[in-house]
């Protein structure tokens, strides 16, 4: 078949759009017809942060359906929201499909749709369209939501994702150890939002891992290797970065201060501590100041991420004098355009809540990590960060729960004076990058993959290498 329109849905988080929109635009760059679908809420706020919106609806037709809550409501509460969308989306969604099927020219023939979102296969298997996963964050983590049958029968967890045991486990011998009560959905919220979160969106990512014909995900075969092995479904086509191709990154819920770029520019070399913890994180107004405090002790410039708006943590004040005493030294912005600053050469470190984007991100620019998770799969991910790819170090709370000035200060001095940890970050950097070469595996089975849209005959992830 030559002719393909691919509908992309991803789940409504900053994260998992952005990662989603940039795998489309590697759709439309070989040629396919995409349609992004948005919540009318995210739709909303990307356009009115888009300082780019031609750009933006050039190369991908955007549209937007309900996801089923009063404009008023709370997203930021996302037990609420995700089970409101797995409750009213799929009509809304099967409505948007009928209604572009009604011209025969633009008949959707694939969906590609985020594991967050695994109702969509119901809706796929009903209309007959073939489906694929993608997953903006780890293969491990997708690994473990696809074993949760297996972790209920051998008691790791209950049927409900309760842990069971207090002890590290491997899904095999040559994945990583996890532990159990920092399973991804243990770590999501309260014990209501957990519930939903296991029942809603991963026992419904298990069950679109197994309908959908192919999985993709943002990240490469040398970063788990154990995981692609074990897993032959899951296709690494990372890392997908709007870096790779010198245009600017789409879909952002905050319109990007790049003001911070011109002050990097006079920045000396390998100097600046970059602080960002993505688009959910929250501190409050003891370990904000703590921070604050934290990053004057380094005696370093910092350029430093505070989220502005209702629960960001703008709410909270900076202590008495302090941007006086900072000066020129530091730089907050209330949204960086992140991937340009990694990839600037002041760059030195990076302090992150380890979200799968950033996580990325940091890898792909060879910055050093200091790790400090928040909620979710970030627990996971500085584990993959500080003891298996050895590319970073992490803040420790202390008895009261909180990273202290010291503590930051501390490890700042320790991650910055470890080269073996700065040439670890190196070396990780050209073998992701390399992945990406044509002929290798990220490049090929992003290739393949795209065949398989066009054509559907034949199995993406044959002759799969480890580069
Ligand atoms: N990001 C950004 N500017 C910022 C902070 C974050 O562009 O000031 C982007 C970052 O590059 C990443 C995404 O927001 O692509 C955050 O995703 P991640 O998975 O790291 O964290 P989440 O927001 O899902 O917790």
């Amino acid at each position: 078949m030559k002719y393909a329109h691919v509908l992309l849905i991803p789940y409504p988080a900053q994260g998992h759009v952005t990662s989603l929109m940039e795998a489309a635009r590697c759709l439309t760059r070989n040629g396919l017809k995409v349609t992004f679908v948005n919540t009318e809420f995210t739709h909303k706020r990307v356009m009115s942060a888009c300082l780019d919106i031609d750009g933006l609806s050039d190369m991908i037709r955007i549209v937007s359906i309900p996801d089923g809550m009063e404009p008023c409501d709370d997203r930021s509460d996302l037990g609420k929201m995700t089970k409101t969308v797995f409750q009213h989306m799929p009509t809304k969604f099967e409505e948007l499909i009928n209604d572009i099927n009604k011209n025969n020219e633009e008949k959707i023939t694939c969906i590609i749709a985020d594991y967050g979102m695994g109702w969509v296969s119901r809706v796929a298997q009903k209309m007959g369209i073939r489906l694929a996963i993608f997953s903006p964050t780890s293969a491990a983590i997708l690994a473990l939501t696809m074993s949760i049958q297996k972790l209920i029968d051998n008691e790791v967890i209950n049927c409900n994702g309760v842990p069971l045991k207090n002890e590290m486990i491997q899904l095999s011998s040559t994945m990583p150890f996890m532990d159990p009560t920092n399973f991804v959905w243990v770590r999501l919220g309260d014990a209501t939002s957990n519930q939903i979160f296991f029942e809603y969106v991963y026992l419904g990512a298990k069950e679109a891992a197994e309908a959908a014909d192919h999985i993709i995900c943002n990240s490469t075969m040398n970063l788990e290797p154990g995981t692609f092995t074990l897993f032959p479904k899951i296709l690494p086509i990372g890392p997908l970065l709007a870096t790779n191709r010198s245009t600017k990154q789409l879909g952002h819920f905050w319109s990007e201060d790049s003001t911070c770029l011109r002050w990097l520019d006079q920045q000396p070399f390998r100097s600046v501590i970059y602080v960002a913890f993505g688009s959910f994180t929250l501190f409050d107004k003891s370990q904000f100041e703590e921070l604050a405090l934290g990053l004057e002790s380094t005696k370093k410039p910092f350029l430093w991420v505070v989220r502005p708006g209702k629960n960001g943590n703008t709410d909270h004040e900076y202590p008495s004098g302090y941007m006086d005493r900072i000066g020129t030294r530091g730089k907050v912005v209330g949204w960086a355009p992140q991937q340009e600053v990694l990839n600037h050469s002041s760059v030195a470190c990076f302090i992150s809540h380890c979200g799968w984007n950033s996580t990325m991100e940091g890898v792909s620019n060879g910055v050093p990590f200091l790790c400090w998770p928040y909620f979710a799969e970030q627990y996971f991910n500085k584990t993959y960060i500080c003891n298996i790819w050895k590319t970073g170090v992490g803040l420790d709370k202390d008895d009261a729960g909180i990273v202290t000035r010291e503590e930051i200060k501390i490890k700042v001095e320790e991650l910055l004076s470890n080269n073996m940890i700065k040439e670890n970050a190196l070396i990780l950097q050209e073998s992701v990058m390399n992945s990406l070469q044509a002929g290798n595996s990220s490049n090929k089975n992003l290739n393949n993959f795209i065949d398989w849209i066009k054509k559907g005959n034949h199995h993406v992830g044959d002759d799969e290498t480890c580069d």
